[in-house]
């Protein structure tokens, strides 16, 4: 796919999905971030919710019971090993950052439960900071869009994303891709009969899957 072309169905999903009024903050990213590491969001954000409801600070959750944070986080994927996760990322905040999610990758990357994705993602939905979280779904829409052939890993997808996109784009990349993702670009049946980016779209089976819309309608 040409460059130019993958930079313009950005925009145009930015603009559809994209909305700065995110009212997270950096913890609770951080925390959505280690919850939902091979989890699906229907499962993490609930989870996020009822651990944040009881505890909301790196000092509450580790004056929580690890088998009080397994209960509140369950059924996200490995919340055992997760639960302890967060206790120990919390101690390290609290010992090292003054409590205080740090805005860099390579301090972030010091927490545990902490990788490329989380880490950019805590500095693209938490900070507004021009990173780009390369999670499932933006990876599954850049190989379909086909500015990363197939089977690309996400650490690539990155590369190339960043190398491309201009750093105001690189802010609303996650978020957009997520909606987008969610609505139309799905994992299974994408809506490609109402996409709107369906004439920059590299995916080769995007007429099958917009006649069949039409044939359901
Ligand atoms: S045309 Fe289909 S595959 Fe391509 S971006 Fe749109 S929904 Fe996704």
């Amino acid at each position: 796919m040409d460059k130019d072309k993958f930079v313009t169905a950005v925009k145009i999903i930015s603009r559809k999905y994209y909305t700065k009024e995110r009212k997270a903050s950096p913890f609770e990213i951080l925390v959505h971030g280690i919850l939902s590491t091979r989890t699906k969001d229907t499962t993490t954000f609930p989870a996020q919710k009822r651990l944040l409801s009881i505890a909301d600070t790196p000092e509450k959750i580790v004056k929580l019971p690890t088998k009080e944070i397994e209960k509140l986080i369950y059924p996200v994927g490995f919340f055992r090993v997760k639960a302890k996760l967060l206790k120990r990322a919390c101690n390290l905040l609290i010992t090292k950052f003054d409590s205080k999610v740090p805005s860099n990758k390579s301090d972030l990357m010091q927490i545990p439960g902490v990788g490329e994705k989380v880490a950019s993602l805590v500095l693209e939905w938490g900070f507004n900071l021009p990173y780009i979280a390369v999670d499932t779904h933006v990876n599954r829409i850049s190989q379909r869009l086909g500015i990363v052939p197939e089977g690309t890993k996400p650490a690539k997808t990155e590369a190339v994303l960043e190398s491309i996109l201009s750093p105001n784009l690189r802010i609303s990349t996650n978020y957009s891709f997520v909606r987008f993702g969610r609505e139309v670009c799905r994992p299974v049946s994408p809506q490609c009969g109402i996409c709107p980016v369906y004439k920059y779209c590299g995916f080769k089976l995007k007429s099958k899957y917009a006649k069949r819309m039409l044939e359901m309608k």
